[in-house]
């Protein structure tokens, strides 16, 4: 594929605080834009469909699948869920970053198909504040409690395939390593050559 944007995947353990970083990284970065994925989970409270996510049935996804319009699926829990192709080739081709915030199986895929891929991972600062931020408010029994704190773990286990971690313990400078690496990515002789064609060769002319 022919691209001009930077693909970035972001994964993280649920409860790592992925999801506020990424909103306020946006926020605060030009020509970046995150994909709003497909999913057949049901919809939470506060989510809204094409917002958070495309929220579709079964056969809707099964048919987005038999007509290979993922770039990347996968299971986690009982759910599906997929990157659109399109939407991120368009994104790219206009010279836009795109984020994904996906898991460590779509992750895997993304940076199969597209080496090029910058894959960062988003650590929780410790294992008793990731337990806090997953017990909630303290509605949750303590086998749910243990199965979302194995899945996080599972999570976590695949962070040595990524290019980048950032810890997140503090929001702020979590946001700025975030920040940090875009920004590093956005300057580096490729994508300069990329984005400053015209003045390089006139500068040099
Ligand atoms: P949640 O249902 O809590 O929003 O997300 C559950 C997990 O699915 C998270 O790890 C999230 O990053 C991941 N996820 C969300 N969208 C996608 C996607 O399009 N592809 C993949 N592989 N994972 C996704």
């Amino acid at each position: 594929m022919l691209s001009q944007g930077t693909l970035y995947t972001i994964s993280a353990p649920s409860g790592a605080g992925k999801t506020s970083l990424v909103a306020k990284l946006l926020d605060c970065t030009p020509k970046l834009g995150v994909s709003v994925s497909h999913t057949t989970r049901a919809m939470r409270p506060g989510e809204q469909d094409g917002v958070n996510y495309h929220f579709v049935s079964h056969s809707d996804f099964q048919a987005m699948l038999d007509k290979a319009a993922f770039l990347e699926h996968a299971q986690v829990f009982d759910n599906f869920y997929g990157t659109s192709q399109q939407w991120v080739e368009s994104q790219l081709a206009a010279g836009e970053d795109v984020i994904l915030e996906i898991d460590w199986q779509g992750a895997q895929q993304v940076k199969h198909l597209m080496p090029k891929t910058v894959a960062i991972f988003i650590m929780p600062p410790s294992k008793e504040a990731l337990n806090e931020r997953l017990t909630g408010r303290g509605q949750d029994d303590d086998t749910v409690i243990q199965r979302r704190m194995d899945a996080a773990v599972a999570e976590m286990s695949h962070y040595v395939e990524s290019d980048y971690v950032v810890i997140n313990d503090d929001f702020d400078t979590a946001l700025a390593d975030l920040g940090a690496i875009i920004r590093s990515h956005r300057l580096t002789l490729a994508n300069q050559q990329l984005r400053h064609q015209a003045l390089l060769s006139a500068l040099l002319s």
